[in-house]
C-alpha cells in the first residue's frame, strides 16, 4: 500500500522539469550525435534528411521548432542538430531575453552557420517576437535606440543561423512565429523499452550496477519521461548502496520507489490527487481544467504540460469538449467502487490495485 504524502510540485521527484539536483549528471548523460539518441524515431528519421539536405547546400538547416511535454529531450536535440551539422549552439530561453536590444545583442553576436537555441519560446515578449521575424526570414533586424530627438534606427544583417526554439505549448505560439519554423517536429512520451535503453546506458555513464529487472522497473515507473528515468536511477541507487548490496535489482527498485511514493505504474501523490478529485468531486467528470486547478491546488498550465500527457496516454483520464473525465482504469487503479456507467447498474468495489 502507497502511503500518499503531501509531497509539494517543487519537491516531486517525478517532476519532468529542470531540478537543480539534475545537475551535473544530467549534462554528462546527454547524448551528443543522433545515433546516441535513444527512441523519437519518427523525428530523427526527418531530421537526418533535413541534416544531410542542408549539409550537402552547405547552409544552415532551416529553423526548428520542437515541442512536447519537459524532459522529454528537445534541448538535447538541439545539441544533437549542433553536433551533426559542425555549428556552435548559443542557450537562452524566452524568459531570459527581456527587451529587443537583449535579442538583437544576441544574434548580432551569433557564429555564421551556427544554432540559437531558444527554450520556453512560447514566453517570448511580443516586442521581441517583432525583432525575431525579419531575423529568421531575411537575416536582417531593425533595431531603434534612444528617445525623441535622440531616438535612432538601424538596419543590420545578420550572420545566416538556424534558430532553434522549444516549447511545451505549440498552441500558445502566435501564428506568425510557428509559421516561420520550416520543420516542426513533436516529441512524444516514450515507451518502456526506450526508457530501458536509456536507463542502461544512464548507468554505463554514472557506474552504476543494475540488473534488467532493476532496470526495467524505473522505465516502467518513469510517465515516459527520460529526465525522470535517469532522475530515477539515481535515486534508487542511493537506496541500493544503502539498503541493499549496491546493485540495482528489480526488488530494490520497487522498495525504493515505493518509499518515494511512486506507484507501480509511475502515478505519484499528486496524480492519485488529481484522479481522486475528478471522481470524488466531480463524480468521475466532466470537469473544466480551471476547476480541477483550484480543487488540487495546482496551476491549469501544470496540469495541462505536466500531469495530464502521461495520464492521458496511460488511459487514466480523456479530454472532452466539457471538460476531464476520469475513465474506469483510474477508479480501478485507485481501489473506488465503480459507478454504474462502467458496471451496467451493479455496484462493485475493487481493491487496491495499486500494489
Ligand atoms: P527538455 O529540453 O525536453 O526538457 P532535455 O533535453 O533537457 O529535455 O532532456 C533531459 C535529460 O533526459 C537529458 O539530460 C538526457 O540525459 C535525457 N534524454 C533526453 N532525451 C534522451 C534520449 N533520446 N536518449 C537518451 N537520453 C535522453
Amino acid at each position: 500500500m502507497l502511503i500518499d504524502n503531501d509531497r509539494d510540485f517543487e519537491n516531486r521527484i517525478v517532476a519532468p522539469e529542470f531540478d537543480s539536483g539534475d545537475g551535473e549528471a544530467e549534462l554528462s548523460l546527454r547524448p551528443k550525435s543522433i545515433g546516441e539518441y535513444i527512441g523519437q524515431s519518427a523525428a530523427k528519421e526527418n531530421l537526418k534528411v533535413f541534416i544531410e539536405a542542408a549539409k550537402k547546400r552547405g547552409e544552415p538547416m532551416d529553423h526548428a521548432l520542437l515541442y512536447g511535454p519537459p524532459g522529454l529531450g528537445k534541448t538535447t536535440l538541439a545539441g544533437v542538430i549542433a553536433n551533426e551539422m559542425g555549428a556552435s549552439i548559443r542557450i537562452t530561453s524566452g524568459p531570459a531575453i527581456e527587451r529587443p536590444g537583449d535579442l538583437a545583442a544576441l544574434l548580432t553576436q551569433l557564429e555564421p552557420n551556427s544554432i540559437l537555441f531558444i527554450d520556453e519560446i512560447h514566453r517570448l515578449a511580443r516586442t521581441v517576437e517583432e525583432v525575431l521575424y525579419p531575423a529568421m526570414e531575411d537575416f536582417t533586424i531593425d533595431i531603434i535606440t534612444g528617445k525623441g530627438m535622440g531616438a535612432a534606427a538601424y538596419h543590420l544583417d545578420l550572420p545566416h543561423f538556424t534558430l532553434i526554439g522549444a516549447t511545451t505549448r505549440a498552441g500558445q505560439i502566435a501564428a506568425p512565429l510557428r509559421d516561420r519554423f520550416g520543420v516542426q517536429l513533436r516529441l512524444e512520451l516514450y515507451k518502456t523499452e526506450e526508457l530501458y535503453e536509456i536507463i542502461i546506458r544512464s548507468a554505463g555513464i554514472l557506474g552504476i550496477e543494475t540488473d534488467e529487472g532493476g532496470a526495467m522497473e524505473i522505465a516502467k515507473r518513469s510517465r515516459g519521461t527520460p529526465r525522470i528515468a535517469n532522475r530515477l536511477l539515481r535515486r534508487v541507487r542511493d537506496f541500493a548502496q544503502v539498503i541493499g548490496d549496491g546493485v540495482v535489482s528489480k526488488e530494490i527498485a520497487d522498495v525504493a520507489l515505493k518509499r518515494l511514493g511512486i506507484d507501480a505504474l509511475g502515478l505519484d501523490a499528486i496524480d492519485r490527487r488529481m484522479l481522486s478529485a475528478i471522481i470524488n468531486n466531480y463524480s468521475g467528470g466532466p470537469v473544466g481544467v480551471e476547476t480541477l486547478a483550484s480543487a488540487i491546488g495546482e496551476e491549469s498550465v501544470t496540469i495541462e504540460d505536466v500531469y495530464e500527457p502521461y495520464l492521458l496516454q496511460m488511459g487514466f483520464l480523456t479530454r472532452t469538449p466539457r471538460g476531464r473525465c476520469a475513465t474506469k482504469m483510474a477508479y480501478e487503479h485507485l481501489g473506488l467502487p465503480l459507478p454504474e456507467r462502467f458496471t451496467g447498474g451493479v455496484q462493485q468495489t475493487l481493491f487496491d490495485t495499486q500494489e
